[in-house]
């Protein structure tokens, strides 16, 4: 089973749960304040390359665009 990473919106506290795929947040509760108001957060994994490749999904706008984007054929 994949593990779930959940943010709290009562208390804000993230905790991880191991859950069947497709399965819902309904029966998820906060360890911490027991709140159900959770919300299934993106995997780790994606959280990841998105914290960290902030320059590299956009290579065009970084370097100034003069190769890329700006040569429209119309
Ligand atoms: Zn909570």
């Amino acid at each position: 089973m994949p593990l779930y990473e959940y943010v709290c919106g009562g208390c804000n506290a993230r905790f991880e749960v191991l859950q069947r795929v497709g399965a819902g947040a309904s029966e998820i509760a906060c360890p911490k304040c027991g709140g159900r108001e959770v919300v299934k957060q993106h995997s780790t994994f994606a959280s990841a390359v998105a914290g960290t490749g902030g320059a590299g999904t956009m290579p065009c706008g970084a370097s100034s665009a003069s190769s890329c984007g700006s040569g429209g054929f119309s």
